[in-house]
């Protein structure tokens, strides 16, 4: 069974918050929605679960969902603030969807107390919710939205909340309990770690539209356009130019670039919407792709050399400023090419000249 959203679309008023939506979540695997805050995250999930009137279909299998009421899709939902009701204790919080015809009471406290103790809080069952710590209110959040067995989950930022090491624990924590369990999820975040990490296919949200939905490494690997490119860390551009003489009719398997930078060749794959008119093309890259060689290179710029790790061209740069980050420095670099960023494993003062590489296999072209 495949959930597919069709065309779907929600306004509010002249404001199109998500438009055009086209996704396919195969059964028992997770769509991790990667966007930043306003792109439309939290209203794309309530239009699933129809908490906000939209356009277009959305199916599970061939049934449209979109033609039931919020109670009958089959969805759970984890709100970004978990929503728990503080005046009812955990259990009850958890047995809230289970009040229905089909559980008597007896059966909806074991359903209830068997899914606290899947999300590790058996024990918890007579806590008032205030006396919960972050990541126990967003376990039983989880539960809540499990107990009814929904077809599909929702989970709007559920980890934006804790602190670091507690939300990469929960988040492995909570991926098992989601397969054993086989339900369909949809996790929306800002988060690129959780992103990548959580979902069989990452979808890029961008403005209300799906720009890009892949599996994490393609997604990582090729970014579609240079607008996702640069929102998924490629921080630095270069302006390229198709070297006279080279386009020859798709017959060569490299891109011959010309920059402010050298002269260069690239192979076709680092240029994902390559068309062979294309003649003037932005190179883009992340910080890592662009390393101090050593703070003493008496190398000339522009050169070229072969690496274990690919082609490198040599750059140079001055040092406009250098900070900390992911044990690294982060360098913000002024060159032949203008502005751009690089990393460096030593700390590197202002208006020091250096000398880096740029690893060409890491870059990718798009057509300006
Ligand atoms: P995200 O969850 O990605 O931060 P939202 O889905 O909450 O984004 O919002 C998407 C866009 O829709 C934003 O521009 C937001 O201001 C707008 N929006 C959200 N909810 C409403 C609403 N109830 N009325 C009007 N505009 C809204
Ligand atoms: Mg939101």
């Amino acid at each position: 069974m495949t959930l597919s959203l069709r065309n779907l679309s929600v306004s509010y008023g002249d404001v199109a918050a998500i438009s055009g939506v086209d996704l396919e979540i195969k059964q028992g695997t997770t769509l991790a929605v990667l966007g930043a805050s306003g792109s439309g995250k939290s209203t794309l999930l309530r239009a699933v679960a129809g908490l906000e009137p939209s356009h277009g279909e959305i199916l599970w299998g061939d049934e449209p969902l979109h033609r039931l009421p919020t109670h009958l899709r089959g969805v759970g939902f984890v709100f970004q603030d978990h929503a728990l009701f503080p005046q009812r204790n955990v259990l009850e919080n958890v047995r809230f969807g289970l009040e229905t015809p089909r559980y008597n009471r007896r059966d909806a406290a074991e359903r209830a107390s068997a899914l606290l103790d899947r999300v590790g809080l058996a024990g918890f069952e007579e806590r008032h919710t205030h006396e919960l710590s972050g990541g126990e209110r967003q376990r039983v959040a989880l539960a809540r939205a499990l107990a009814p067995a929904p077809r599909v989950l929702l989970l709007d930022e559920p980890y934006g909340a804790l602190d670091r090491e507690l939300r990469e624990r929960l988040m492995l924590d909570v991926r098992e309990i989601l397969r054993d369990s086989g339900v369909t999820v949809i996790h929306v975040t800002h988060d690129h770690d959780e992103a990548f990490a959580l979902g069989e296919n990452v979808a890029i949200l961008d403005a209300g539209k799906i720009s890009q939905c892949a599996p994490p490494s393609e997604v990582w690997a090729n970014p579609c356009d240079l607008r996702t490119a640069r929102f998924l860390g490629h921080t630095s551009r270069l302006r390229a130019d198709l070297r006279a003489g080279t386009l020859r009719a798709g017959t060569s398997s490299l891109l011959d670039l010309s920059t402010a930078l050298g002269e260069f060749a690239i192979p076709h794959e680092n240029a994902p919407t390559h068309r062979s008119f294309d003649t003037e093309y932005w190179v883009t890259w992340r910080p890592e792709s662009l390393r101090a060689e050593s703070l003493r290179g008496e190398t000339q710029k522009g050169e070229i050399s072969r690496q274990s790790g690919g082609s490198l061209l040599t750059v140079l740069g001055t040092v406009i400023e250098c900070s900390f980050r992911h044990g690294n420095y982060l360098l913000s670099l002024e060159t032949a090419a203008g502005r751009v960023e690089g990393i460096s494993s030593e700390s590197v003062p202002r208006g020091q000249h250096l000398t880096l590489n740029l690893n060409l296999d890491e870059v990718r072209a798009y057509a300006v």
